[in-house]
């Protein structure tokens, strides 16, 4: 029998419609809108593409957009400078600044600029550091987005066995995290990892967050297991997950697809963070 699939694209829709709703209701009682501003560094294609789609998500909600284009000349000091702007400034909750950056900008210096306050990517140390600690503030997108698909479907995760795919600061790392504090039993796998395929065998929820087009396959899922594929890597010009969708979903229960799964929830919770910032500054 197939597996259900974990509707991404539903799911997503629902957090934005609520924010949508929770916006509206601020504005109606004459508060001012939230909103985002987001900072991209030159023309790599793909992110010239999420920071659109982050936007128009934004507008759609009734979050005001404020968006930045900067030359990849760009020096660091000057992209601090932004961010430091940005940070005092009443109608900006929350500040996002796209990655990859170019190498002449150390990243890890701009993310420390931003306002703990104000980080909806849950990048900053002081946001990391509240996630290890379950006192949590902003919390990184995608893996909460996760966390929100197995909450929908009513996904059993305490005491599970969780296997993440990944160790990224981005994703692996805060998903393990999460997982942990709802009480699953938790293993995280990476390039280095014996016998990966044995341990994900091993798993009720695996999570794939590798970036390896298709490298999870049947033999690595046990049966009924419920199957995450974060993976968005191109494949002759196809989007294509970390997971061998047609042969995992014959053995899985629940698995999410690509695309359509876990994509479209990390902009849904870009704007749930930009509320929860916009109400922690406001007090609204
Ligand atoms: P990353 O490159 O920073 O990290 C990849 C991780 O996978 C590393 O920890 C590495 O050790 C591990 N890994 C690589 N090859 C492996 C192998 N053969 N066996 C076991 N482990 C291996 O990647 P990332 O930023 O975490 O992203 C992972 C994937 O998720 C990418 O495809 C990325 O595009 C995608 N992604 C999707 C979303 C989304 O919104 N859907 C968000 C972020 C990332």
């Amino acid at each position: 029998m197939g597996a259900t699939i974990l509707d991404g694209k539903k799911v997503s829709q629902l957090v934005k419609e609520k924010v949508k709703k929770e916006v509206r209701e601020l504005l109606e009682g004459g508060a001012t809108p939230p909103g985002l501003a987001v900072a991209l560094v030159g023309e790599d294609p793909a992110s010239k593409i999420y920071v659109r789609k982050k936007g128009e998500a934004c507008e759609e909600a009734g979050i005001t957009s404020h968006q930045y284009n900067l030359p990849d000349t760009v020096t660091q000091e000057e992209l601090l400078s932004l961010v430091r702007d940005l940070n005092g400034r009443e109608d900006v909750n929350g500040i996002l600044v796209q990655l990859p950056l170019p190498s002449h900008v150390d990243s890890k210096t701009v993310l420390e600029v931003v306002d703990p306050l104000k980080d909806v990517d849950g990048f900053h140390p002081y946001n990391v550091g509240k996630l290890v600690a379950n006192d949590v503030n902003l919390l990184p997108c995608t893996p909460s987005g996760i966390m929100e698909i197995l909450d929908h479907y009513r996904i059993p995760i305490e005491g599970a066995d969780a296997v993440i795919i990944g160790r990224s600061d981005i994703v692996g790392k805060p998903m393990a995290i999460m997982l942990m504090h709802r009480h699953a039993t938790i293993t995280v796998c990476h390039s280095r990892t014996r016998n990966l395929a044995q341990v994900a065998a091993g798993a009720d929820i695996l999570v794939a967050a590798l970036g390896k087009a298709r490298l999870v396959t049947a033999e690595m899922v046990k049966e009924g297991a419920v199957v995450i594929d974060v993976g968005m890597n191109r494949v002759e010009g196809k989007l294509t997950g970390d997971v061998d969708f047609e042969a995992v979903s014959e053995k899985a229960s629940h698995i999410t697809p690509v695309p359509g799964g876990v994509g479209p929830m990390t902009v849904a919770m870009l704007l749930k963070n930009t509320l929860t910032a916009y109400r922690k500054q406001t007090g609204r």
